[in-house]
């Protein structure tokens, strides 16, 4: 295994994204360029940073609204349950802890986090313009800075794929949730095989238009498409999360595989 990392003496096997060999430990995948550990983080921070004030807009443009319906199915899924403490992590504009802050009721607590202060800005700004204000948290997936045990809920919607260690970020989310907690996933992922050709034209052709014309950025669009195709396979994301010491990993296909959201546990 290549560019393992010992956490808790544990030795962490580090996915590329796809799967392919990156050629050096110290580099990763930006969309289909290899690039240094570094320069993605920095790449990404430019991507939500020029994205944040249309991010909602091309949401709802480019799913056809279907993202709305993939979040909710995700927190109907998770279990969680007035009193529950949820962590949203890269948590953007806030459409899950808006969700799950509906679910958890006054006696629960939901954090809202993420690395890109643009993007935590304009979560922060809705869910006071909402009424339903939560605490919104600036920091980084892969060193979370809560108390082991905390959560009975972590969940990153879109987020991983964009993270360079994505071994360490899981291993993280687990590490704060309570044994018995869950950590879900909802992420782009391979779609199934007759509809490949289809949505690689809309992906490659439309999606960077579309971009170009709501928010006048066609290569983080472009980027959008590539690093869906480098992001690990359901199999592939499940085994990882097994990996990070998840247990009862499983995962539902939603719009023929278009996302899939990956469901673990905290056993012990
Ligand atoms: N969860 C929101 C949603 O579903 O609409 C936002 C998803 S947005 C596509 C991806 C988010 O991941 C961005 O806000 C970005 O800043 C955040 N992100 C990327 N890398 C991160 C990291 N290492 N730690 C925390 N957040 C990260």
């Amino acid at each position: 295994m290549k560019g393992g990392r010992l956490e808790g003496g544990i030795r962490l096997p580090c996915y590329h994204a796809g799967m392919a060999t990156a050629p050096d430990p110290r580099t990763t995948h930006f969309g289909y360029q290899t690039v240094s550990e570094d320069e993605k983080a920095g790449r990404v921070r430019e991507v939500f940073a020029s994205v944040a004030r249309r991010y909602d807009v091309m949401n709802d443009v480019m799913s056809l609204g279907l993202h709305r319906v993939w979040k909710r199915m995700a927190v109907t899924l998770s279990g969680v349950r007035p009193g529950d403490r949820v962590l949203d992590v890269a948590g953007g504009s806030g459409d899950l802890s808006r969700l799950f802050r509906e679910r958890v009721g006054a006696a629960g607590e939901v954090l809202l986090t993420d690395i890109n202060s643009d993007m935590l800005r304009v979560g922060r700004d809705r869910m006071i313009d909402a009424g339903v204000p939560v605490p919104a948290i600036q920091c980084d997936a892969e060193r979370l800075p809560f108390a082991d045990r905390r959560f009975d809920c972590v969940m990153v919607a879109f987020g991983l794929r964009n993270m360079t260690h994505k071994d360490l970020a899981l291993a993280e989310m687990r590490r704060v949730l309570k044994p018995g907690g869950r950590l879900l996933v909802l992420e782009f992922s391979q779609v199934a095989a007759p509809l490949k050709p289809l949505y690689d034209a809309y992906s490659f052709r439309v999606l960077p238009l579309l971009g170009q014309r709501i928010a006048g950025d066609g290569e983080s669009y472009r980027y959008l498409a590539e690093s869906i195709r480098v992001h690990p396979d359901q199999a592939t994301l499940r085994q990882m999360m097994l990996d990070a010491g998840l247990g009862k990993v499983d995962f539902f296909n939603m719009t023929a595989g278009v996302v899939a959201l990956h469901r673990g546990t905290r056993i012990d």
